[in-house]
């Protein structure tokens, strides 16, 4: 099939940008990597009149490592955050989200702020910002808010940006020191989208007791799902923490659908799995940290 008809806009500024998604309201949309939006529009499930064309805008290609986290630019492809050296020293979840992401040909195009804001309840990018504490900074003509991950995914592919704002960069906060990150998941075939997936953060205190455990779960809720399972773990060292309590604390508070591809149980199952997994292997990063 082919996508209905749109005026197509290729601005050469942000600011031209800006002006032309406030002029097109509900009836525009920002074209970034074309990865989700172009199957949308082409199956029709998208109809904008207009499509404001970013690829040009070398402002938003940015990637920098900030003395409190790392700040991806709109315009970041996966591929570019995932083979930074720097980014995978700074945030190591980033790295290990984006190989789980779809197809390296697919990397190379999307954008990481493009998968948060289509927040699809499948994809990697969106629990990571959730496990992070990470916010999203979204501009329109004269005016920039910085909305935190806790506010930004609003429901099933619906995310704070409101029509005729663009999103302009996201950022990913440092982990505290001795802390470790992992993302485990599970897919039908490699670079699928995942039946259900885990990312999990586990701190330590001086003498290498747990003092903070959470996850962010995709794909058991209209958007990631975020537990704190500190308590469940207990102030314990790794070792001896209670993974399996931690697990079940985590499967409580999903609320998977069945699909076409796994039943509603089956990724309850699989969310207890990953995440005891998950959280092991964030807590022996957090032991080398
Ligand atoms: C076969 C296939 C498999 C995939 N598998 C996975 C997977 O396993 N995991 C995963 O996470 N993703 C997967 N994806 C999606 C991929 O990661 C996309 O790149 C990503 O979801 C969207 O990024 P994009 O830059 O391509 O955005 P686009 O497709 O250009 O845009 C997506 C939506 O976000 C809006 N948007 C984009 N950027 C901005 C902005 N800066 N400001 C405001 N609005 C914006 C657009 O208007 C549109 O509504 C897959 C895609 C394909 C085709």
């Amino acid at each position: 099939m082919k996508p209905p008809p749109f005026d197509y806009h290729a601005p050469r500024s942000v600011g031209e940008a800006l002006e032309t998604l406030a002029g097109a309201g509900e009836h525009g949309k920002v074209l970034a990597g074309g990865q989700s939006l172009i199957p949308m529009l082409n199956m029709r499930l998208a109809a904008p009149g207009h499509l404001v064309d970013i690829n040009r805008l070398a402002e938003l290609d940015t990637l920098d490592v900030e003395p409190g986290g790392v700040r991806v630019g709109a315009l970041a492809r996966h591929a570019r955050v995932e083979r930074s050296e720097e980014v995978a020293a700074a945030q190591p979840l980033l790295r290990q989200a984006l190989r789980l992401v779809a197809h390296p040909v697919i990397r190379n195009r999307g954008t990481v702020v493009g998968s948060l804001v289509h927040a699809d309840p499948a994809a990697e990018l969106p629990a990571v910002l959730a496990l992070l504490g990470g916010s999203v900074r979204l501009a329109r003509p004269g005016a920039v808010r910085d909305v935190p991950a806790a506010g930004f995914f609003t429901g099933l592919l619906e995310s704070a940006a409101e029509p005729g704002e663009l999103a302009v960069s996201a950022f990913f906060p440092l982990l505290p020191p001795r802390s470790g990150t992992a993302f485990r998941e599970v897919a039908r075939r490699h670079g699928d989208y995942a039946l259900a997936g885990v990312a999990a953060l586990v701190g330590l205190d001086d003498d290498l007791r747990i003092t903070a455990a959470r996850v962010a779960c995709v794909s058991v809720g209209p958007a990631p799902v975020l537990v704190d399972v500190t308590e469940a773990c207990g102030h314990r060292p790794p070792a001896s923490a209670d993974w399996a309590s931690a697990a079940r604390a985590v499967q409580e508070r999903t609320a998977p659908e069945a699909d076409i591809h796994a039943t509603a149980d089956y990724r309850r199952h699989l969310t207890g799995v990953l995440a005891q997994q998950a959280l092991r292997d964030a807590a022996r990063e957090a032991l080398d940290a």
